[in-house]
């Protein structure tokens, strides 16, 4: 192991984040159930913050002492893991705190991360999960920077506009629904096919699908993975600068009515669907699929095979990797949803920073 990450110890010490209200709203018997014993038997010590409003795991995590725990697990969806990385992007020392592994134990509606590391085979088990929590392995992922109205936040997993973001924020009130509600919102998209006009411009790395095919097999045939290059660290007080904001010519510019922009860090978005099927955790690009207008026997048939990435052989999908990219609403309403959690419609940038931070995995 590199100097970069000191040997964790057996007995973890362990910082827990319980969101009550994420999903179904499980997540506290869940904890008690099925995590807090294998805590127990792994002789982890464990320190546990139920987060009682919308901001609290952000706060928690700009505030935790670092020197005091060896990772820090979510028993969540998604939104609590965003909420942790700009806690940490706020804590005096941003470029250590990024450094504390996060292990997530899947508890939301949205719990893509979880897939991600475990698959979808064990994504959403939370022994699984768990066991990931008590051995896993520090392991950096990329993380992007979103620029809005001077505003800066940190996004790890997802950025989305049109179709795929209203099927999510737009069934908030179906939470009870679990992840079924996405589906529901997919369908409801289906009959209306609105398609919205966007103004995107990409710095692209490929564009190429036979490339980036390559480009991931080189990167499964070369694990492990713990020890990619990170983003330089100069001093541990100050974040990573924006290296392509002013920068324009030679981007890729797209505009006209879409079904959705989606752009990711993960293949997987749930387990029935794999959005980005050469995305890779630290490759230090972000997949960004622009989806143009589909007919609606297109767009049921868009459920076949999605589980494999079957929209990644789509004619009508376009599909990049990218550095940087920029997109602006030509339209005044609408939802942005970033990691699944409602930001501003409005224009923003958005950077990728290779390493930024660290989740535990097997
Ligand atoms: P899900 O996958 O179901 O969306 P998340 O973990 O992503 O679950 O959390 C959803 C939202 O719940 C986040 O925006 C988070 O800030 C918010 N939240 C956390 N604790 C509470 C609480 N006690 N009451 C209301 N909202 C909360
Ligand atoms: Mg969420």
């Amino acid at each position: 192991m590199s100097a970069a990450y000191p040997d964790l110890k057996i007995q973890r010490r362990l910082f827990v984040v319980i969101n009550p209200h994420g999903g179904p709203g499980k997540a506290a018997s869940l904890f008690k159930r099925k995590v807090e014993p294998i805590l127990k038997a792994a002789r982890c010590t464990y320190k546990v913050v139920s987060t009682e409003y919308h901001g609290h795991a952000s706060k928690v995590a700009s505030e935790i002492a670092l020197d005091d725990f060896d990772a820090v697990v979510t028993v969540s969806g998604d939104g609590t893991l965003h909420e942790l990385i700009n806690g940490f992007s706020k804590h005096k020392h941003p470029m250590k705190a990024f450094r504390m592994p996060i292990a997530p134990i899947p508890a939301g509606s949205g719990n893509a991360t979880s897939l991600n590391l475990l698959g979808t085979k064990d994504g959403l088990d939370v022994a699984s999960a768990t066991l990931n929590a008590v051995k896993g392995r520090p392991m950096a992922i990329d993380l992007l920077s979103i620029l809005q109205s001077g505003k800066r936040t940190f996004s790890f997993l997802s950025q989305c506009v049109g179709l795929m973001a209203d099927l999510d924020l737009g069934t908030e009130h179906l939470r009870w629904m679990g992840s079924n509600r996405f589906v529901y919102g997919y369908l409801r998209g289906v009959m209306s096919r609105k398609a919205y006009p966007f103004a995107i411009s990409i710095k692209t790395g490929m564009s190429q699908k036979g490339a980036m095919v390559d480009a991931l097999q080189e990167y499964n045939n070369s694990a492990p993975h713990y020890d990619v290059p990170r983003v330089e660290e100069e001093s541990t007080t100050d974040l990573p600068p924006l290296k392509y904001v002013d920068e324009h010519d030679g981007w890729t510019s797209l505009d006209g009515p879409i079904l959705f922009m989606y752009a990711g860090k993960g293949p997987l978005v749930s387990p029935e669907l794999m959005q980005f099927p050469v995305a890779v955790p630290n490759d230090g690009m972000v997949d960004l699929v622009i989806q143009g207008r589909l007919s609606r026997s297109e767009m049921l048939k868009g459920f076949d095979g999605a589980e494999k990435g079957s929209i990644y052989w789509q004619d009508k999908a376009q599909y990049f990797k990218a550095s940087a990219y920029r997109l602006k609403p030509l339209l005044k309403d609408g939802n942005l949803s970033i990691d699944g959690e409602r930001f501003p419609f409005e224009e923003y940038y958005a950077e990728v920073h290779r390493g930024l931070a660290t989740v535990l995995s097997m």
